[in-house]
């Protein structure tokens, strides 16, 4: 029983236009379309309200790790709501999910991460991690070191804080951006913005940007550099190997704290508890959100390593924060399980190994696509460009939205990959195995020869 008696689709399409909105959606637009229904999940495949069975190449939104259906967590989550559905970590209290997830993450992460501050999401995870840092700056007797350092089409949420520290344009366009002192760098976008320069050049060129940006504020006014370690909603941007060094050198040169948003990047994603493992990042704070939980229950949060921690739990004083919903019984002990089937499961042992090295070579070959002008993937997450000109890169005019165009082709022929612009991104769950991962370089490429045609027609 779902609670939700059984309808048409149009009906629920009608339902749905008069009242719901949706998020980052064109209103006006869906509702002449109506909205595709998603009725339920198995595995690794979604099913709509008119019986069709789709590959769900995104894992919901980056987060359904685990895949759909599992009993394990579903009944993990039932015991807990009859035997405390809920109770604050307010006022001195606490709660043995809230405490045993802690002590598991502390033990995850790499580094020297004792510490967890639990959020309902990944932008209250980022509006947590501004809060840290100016407490952290504060405490530290340099109130002054105000200024937190982002980049251009950087995603980390969708608060005033969380779109204020994104990069997103239309989303700046947008906003009333209240938050103060936050400046944002370019970022290493290589197929974008690199032009003739080798990658690796490109990405030291591009990390020096965070150097010269310290100068121009005043290294003494600098807080914090905040990165997604792999941009995801930017379009799966891989930096060059050689960003992540030179941003680290920079850091620690300036004495800045880096702050690694690994909402997407952490449990599994890259074949790593945390993307910074892959990338040797070593970051003083981590946001996580999506996977902790395989998104069974929503549940984010802030990792504090030692350089924070030490201060914040060591001077004494209020940290005036916090959300009814941190450290939620139900959504922590539905994460410990996840995280505990990912570790009995040996999930990262399996992507790495095994299943990330095989998407990566089969997901390499769709840049033989005719309008395909580069695919890059790590771990599990890859995205390839759609362009009209392969040799110049040159895209196909906006007007045509081939990105929007090859999603809807590639939904209608059962798999769910995302447009960014001309950019299609994928994400899929880590318990996919190499038929589905078969199944959905097919399908991709069979969206693309659609999407070629459809162009075609109209040129
Ligand atoms: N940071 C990153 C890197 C994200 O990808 C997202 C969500 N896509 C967020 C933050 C925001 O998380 P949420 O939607 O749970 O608030």
């Amino acid at each position: 029983m779902t609670g939700t008696a059984k309808k048409a689709t149009r009906d629920w399409q009608s339902l749905d236009a008069q009242h719901y909105l949706h998020p980052f959606t064109d209103f006006h637009d869906l509702g002449r379309k109506g909205s595709r229904i998603i009725t339920r999940a198995e595995g690794v495949y979604i099913h709509d309200s008119d019986g069709r069975r789709i590959l769900d190449g995104m894992a919901g939104l980056w987060c359904v790790n685990l895949g759909y259906g599992r009993r394990d967590l579903a009944e993990v989550a039932y015991r807990q709501l009859l035997e405390l559905p809920y109770y604050n970590s307010f006022f001195q209290c606490s709660h043995p999910p809230a405490i045993e997830l802690a002590d598991l993450l502390a033990e995850l992460s790499p580094g020297d991460f004792q510490h967890v501050f639990f959020t309902g999401s990944g932008s209250e995870a980022n509006d947590t991690q501004i809060r840290l840092i100016r407490r952290y700056w504060t405490l530290m007797g340099e109130p002054e070191r105000m200024t937190i350092i982002a980049r251009k089409n950087a995603y980390h949420g969708s608060t005033i804080a969380g779109a204020s520290l994104g990069g997103m344009g239309p989303m700046h366009e947008q906003t009333v951006l209240t938050v103060p002192g936050i400046a944002h760098i370019d970022q290493p976008y290589h197929f974008k913005l690199g032009g003739d320069l080798d990658p690796d050049e490109f990405g030291l060129q591009q990390a020096r940007l965070l150097e010269e940006k310290i100068l121009e504020l005043g290294p003494e006014k600098v807080a914090a550099f905040f990165a997604e370690p792999v941009q995801g909603a930017g379009g799966v941007i891989i930096p060059p190997d050689t960003y992540w060094p030179e941003i680290q050198r920079i850091c620690d040169e300036y004495g800045i704290l880096l702050v690694a948003d690994e909402v997407i990047t952490a449990f599994g994603r890259l074949g790593h508890w945390f993307g910074s493992e892959h990338f040797g990042i070593r970051p003083d704070l981590i946001s996580f959100a999506k996977g902790v939980s395989s998104g069974y229950l929503p549940l984010g949060g802030a990792l504090v390593g030692k350089r924070v921690a030490d201060v914040i739990t060591a001077k004494g004083g209020e940290f005036a924060h916090g959300y009814t919903y941190s450290g939620h019984p139900a959504c922590c002990a539905v994460a410990l399980a996840a995280l505990r089937a990912m570790q009995d499961e040996h999930i990262i042992e399996y992507v790495r190994d095994d299943l990330a090295p095989y998407f990566n070579a089969r997901w390499a070959a769709l840049a033989d696509h005719p309008i395909i002008g580069e695919a890059r993937s790590v771990g599990m997450v890859g995205a390839i460009e759609i362009v009209r000109d392969k040799s110049t890169r040159a895209r196909f005019d906006e007007d045509l939205g081939a990105g929007t165009r090859c999603r809807d082709l590639s939904v209608d022929g059962g798999l769910v990959m995302r447009a960014v612009g001309d950019t299609m991104i994928v994400s899929p769950p880590l318990v996919a195995d190499h038929g589905h991962i078969d199944e959905l370089v097919d399908k991709a490429w069979q969206s693309l020869d659609r999407t070629a045609a459809s162009l075609a027609a109209e040129n």
